[in-house]
């Protein structure tokens, strides 16, 4: 780059974002343990506590520890919205350089974040997702998982071996980016990798069994992931022209509808002309085949006309209602 650009100021170095859900037990053993690697390692940081509607008292041990930290910073949602909308006000709310996501149950070991911090900001990746080769999880939990990512590598191109990894680091650029909303929190490189963040690293990171509590996620976590994916597959591709999707389903739909009735009335007339014994027009079970094809055709470019008139109204999906927040304006 000829243009000298001016080095952007950051607050602090290293931001990282937690979400969570009932973990009161983790919170005091988790904030010391990061306070430990990040001041050994001369790291200037802040954590974002992002309550997710927790019905313990995780809100009570956050405002206990922050009054002897100064790094900690809290935010409470009024009820629970899930992990990518907490993700995504964290991000919205981080000031560092780097921001890194980790799980608030120790499963993530703090110990893995300079290096993170060292790969965004030396090797210059957009984002660095853990890959936990050696996972402390339940069989029925990696099978399906190891299928997940499979499906996941495939349709989206990116070559990561562990998608959903809570302990990710990624540039500022990134997290200001890409919005995080329903389940998508899953998908964080999928999202970054089409708002164009395309150098996109793992790391192999170490992995717990669950200290406290237990898991905030059931099997439906497969059902759910697996239609977000072909929602945002979907969604990145032809959200901002929904036309082109069902624009060609719907005139194809209807063009071959229209096309075999035609034949079908050409035959008949055909037959007539000669006279020849016809069938009824619709007699046939193909006249009906062609009936549905038309009339979906229709529908489904309707539909299309529906889908741009939304996306112009385009408004912002995450609009949640915070009850408050610590050391934040
Ligand atoms: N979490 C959250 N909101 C939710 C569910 C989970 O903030 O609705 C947090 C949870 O407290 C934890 C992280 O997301 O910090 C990962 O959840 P969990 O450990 O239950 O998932 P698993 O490790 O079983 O995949
Ligand atoms: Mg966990």
């Amino acid at each position: 780059m000829s243009s000298k650009r001016l080095p952007q100021h950051f607050p602090v170095e290293l931001s990282i974002v937690i979400p969570l859900l009932n973990e009161a037990e983790s919170l005091p053993e988790l904030t010391r343990w990061i306070h430990r690697v990040l001041t050994q390692h001369g790291l200037t940081y802040e954590v974002l506590l992002i309550d997710d509607g927790s019905t313990d008292d995780s809100w009570e041990v956050i405002e206990d520890l922050a009054q002897d930290d100064v790094h900690l910073r809290g935010i409470r949602f009024n009820r629970n919205y899930g992990k990518s909308a907490a993700l995504d006000t964290g991000f919205r709310a981080a000031q560092g350089r780097v921001v890194c996501t980790m799980d608030a149950d120790l499963q993530d070991s703090p110990e893995e974040l300079p290096e993170l911090y060292r790969m965004i900001t030396q090797d210059g990746y957009d984002l660095v997702s853990g890959w936990k080769k050696k996972r402390f999880d339940p069989i029925s939990k990696t099978i399906p998982t190891k299928l997940f990512n499979g499906v996941t590598r495939w349709l989206s191109g990116i070559q990561l071996h562990d998608f959903n990894c809570g302990l990710k680091a990624y540039n500022h650029r990134v997290v200001k980016a890409v919005e995080v909303y329903g389940e998508m929190h899953r998908y964080i490189p999928v999202i970054a990798k089409w708002a164009g963040f395309r150098k996109i690293g793992e790391k192999v990171v170490q992995h717990q069994e669950r200290k406290y509590g237990t898991t905030k996620f059931g099997l439906e976590r497969f059902v759910y992931g697996f239609l977000d994916l072909l929602s945002i597959t979907f969604v990145s591709r032809f959200r901002k022209r929904p036309m082109h999707f069902f624009g060609t389903v719907g005139t194809l739909s209807f063009l071959v509808g229209m096309l075999i009735t035609l034949w079908l009335v050409g035959e008949k007339l055909y037959l007539a002309a000669h006279n020849l014994k016809a069938r009824s027009v619709t007699d046939q079970p193909l006249f009906f085949l062609a009936l549905v094809a038309v009339i979906v055709g229709v529908q489904v470019f309707v539909a299309g006309f529906l889908a741009e008139m939304v996306s112009l109204s385009g408004s912002r999906k995450n609009q949640y209602l915070i009850r408050e927040k610590l050391n934040l304006s």
